[in-house]
């Protein structure tokens, strides 16, 4: 497995890169630090003296029991799944609630009949938690520590970045300019920001625009590879998220929901099929339906 090793006047930070779960990120300098911990992406199996999260989708959590007793630090937002007996599922079933509350809404909605909105949920449901559902065995970890915008912790800044989830956490290693995003960004060519049932557009702005003001050279992502031209990617990000925002605003047609949808899918990707559109769902009806409200 190739590793990307950054030498910085704080210490190193190593990228562990993982295209189908998240990457592992390792910082050592006064404190031997994890960051998302995959155990069977580092081969140096030293303990960490701590272990960081950007956000608590699954992916990110899946060694997390390997460090019996190690402190578990993470945005208030998710302690909740964590102190629970399966942080995995926890997790899952948050995404599952956001997904029917948004999808329950149409019911107040003229246009839609039971059976479109059953096949709607389900469709929803299986397109979110697809690539979670071969995790399993998760348990709860009991040190766990909250983390929160503007905190210095060893000399690493962190931000509150929320809109891929409502937990997202930015580490920001300043003397090399490396920008630890979570989802937020995503490696390789995919889009700016990954849509789940609890991701929210206005937030994923704000936050973008946040990691731009910061000015990061390198951006290591959730997945996939470091990001060696941070300031176009950040600026592609932010472009492409207004896009989709003008999108949507442009077709919204409270009389018509269904075929809103539709029509906001086909607009925002153009070029793939009907079921890989509707991956989308739960993000922009939720946009539609409470923030335009
Ligand atoms: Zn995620």
């Amino acid at each position: 497995m190739k590793r990307y090793c950054f030498k910085t006047a704080f210490g190193e930070v190593i990228y562990y890169p993982s295209r189908v779960w998240s990457s592992t990120i390792a910082i050592k300098g006064e404190k031997y630090i994890l960051i998302d911990p995959q155990y069977y992406l580092l081969k140096d199996t030293a303990r960490p003296d701590e272990i960081w999260l950007t956000h608590t989708h699954p992916d990110h959590l899946l060694s997390i029991n390997k460090f019996e007793g190690v402190p578990v630090y993470a945005h208030p937002e998710g302690l909740e799944i964590l102190l629970s007996p399966f942080p995995d599922r926890a997790s899952t079933k948050r995404e599952i609630a956001s997904a029917i509350n948004v999808v329950e809404n149409f019911k107040s909605l003229k246009g839609f009949r039971k059976t479109v909105l059953k096949r709607i949920v389900k469709l929803v449901i299986r397109m979110h938690l697809l690539p979670f559902t071969n995790i399993k065995g998760v348990r709860g970890v009991k040190q766990v520590y909250k983390m929160d915008d503007g905190e210095e912790r060893y000399g690493i800044r962190v931000f509150y970045i929320p809109g891929h989830t409502p937990d997202s956490l930015c580490f920001y290693v300043k003397e090399g300019g490396i920008c630890i995003t979570g989802d937020l960004i995503m490696g390789g060519s995919g889009p700016a920001n990954l849509y789940t049932p609890v991701s929210d557009p206005y937030k994923a702005l704000q936050s973008l625009y946040l990691l731009q003001s910061l000015k990061p050279k390198i951006i290591l992502p959730g997945h996939g590879y470091p990001i060696y031209e941070a300031k176009e990617r950040l600026k592609i990000g932010i472009e492409r998220t207004k896009r989709e925002m003008e999108c949507i605003v442009k077709n919204f047609d409270p009389a018509h929901p269904f075929f809103t949808i539709c029509r906001i899918q086909r607009c925002l990707y153009p070029g793939r099929k009907m079921i890989s559109r509707l991956s989308a769902l739960g993000y922009y009806t939720r946009y539609m339906l409470f923030d335009k409200a």
